[in-house]
């Protein structure tokens, strides 16, 4: 099989040291097996994406040395796909469209004014439910759709440890409800979420390998849910360590003074920022 890996950010700031190891160990791993290296632009959320921060992303990936074996993919260019396995999800009774703010569901789950502290998923509180009674007829376009994970779970196949994920993440279905909840699958403001989209595009980009963070280990769960619910090919998971500052905080976009281009500033060279870190 060949290996085809990707590197898949999103334009809403500046790369920093995090994102230079999860793009060059993707881009070493297709080169070291004479495989191919693609590269996904996730450029969903129209109010942060901004053309400036692609545009130096693709200069720092540039200057650290990285090719890229096609044409980068942009998420914004894709919304026919997700809307179609929109459809497909709707039609199929497993989404249902939700109002709730993070506030209602804080309410809805008496926390944190009675000291409960709320179970926590992948994308915040565990949804109580509070919307989950789907109204007959067409998919509303103008609000949250959340899928019933309980229902999806029940349609799923898995039970055992998925490949690749051996070890590192339970995949056992029966326990969504409880760890991950209803979780939005289609966003109001821009028609879908990155957890649909990633599905959908490591599925339509032929991704064999994703390395990422140790952060998205529960999203990966989500993931293999979807593809399992949508029939999609599975790729190998492997999730790495976060990249941490001296003083063990991790790097955010936002931590500007560690972002790639303030290195290439100082005179440091793609081999200095390899060595950093440890690759
Ligand atoms: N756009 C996501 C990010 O920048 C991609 C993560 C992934 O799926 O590997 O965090």
């Amino acid at each position: 099989m060949a290996v085809v890996t990707r590197f898949a950010p999103s334009p809403t700031g500046p790369l920093h040291l995090g994102h230079a190891f999860a793009a060059i160990t993707a881009h070493d791993m297709a080169r070291a097996a004479g495989g191919r290296f693609l590269l996904r632009i996730e450029d969903i959320d129209p109010q942060r994406s901004k053309p400036l921060w692609r545009a130096q992303l693709i200069e720092d990936l540039t200057w650290l040395g990285l090719t890229w074996d096609e044409a980068p993919l942009c998420q914004s260019d894709r919304r026919a796909l997700y809307v179609a396995a929109l459809d497909d999800l709707w039609s199929r009774g497993l989404l249902y469209p939700c109002r709730c703010s993070r506030r209602d569901i804080e309410q809805a789950l008496g926390a944190p004014q009675e000291g409960v502290s709320l179970a926590e998923g992948p994308d915040g509180p565990v949804y109580p439910g509070r919307c989950r009674c789907r109204p007959e007829g067409p998919r509303p376009q103008d609000q949250h759709l959340r899928l019933n994970i309980a229902a999806a779970a029940r349609e799923t196949r898995f039970t055992e440890t998925a490949p690749g994920l051996a070890g590192e993440i339970r995949t056992e279905a029966e326990d969504y409800p409880q760890s991950i909840g209803d979780i939005v699958l289609a966003r109001k403001d821009f028609g879908t979420s990155y957890h649909l989209s990633v599905v959908l595009d490591d599925a339509a980009q032929g991704i064999t390998h994703v390395t990422r963070g140790a952060d998205l280990f529960e999203a990966t769960r989500i993931h293999v849910l979807l593809q399992d619910l949508l029939d999609l090919p599975r790729p190998v998971y492997h999730h790495h360590a976060l990249i941490r500052d001296a003083a063990g905080r991790r790097l955010a976009k936002r931590d500007d003074a560690r972002a790639l281009s303030k290195y290439r500033a100082e005179g440091a060279g793609p081999q200095d920022i390899r060595r950093m870190l440890g690759l």
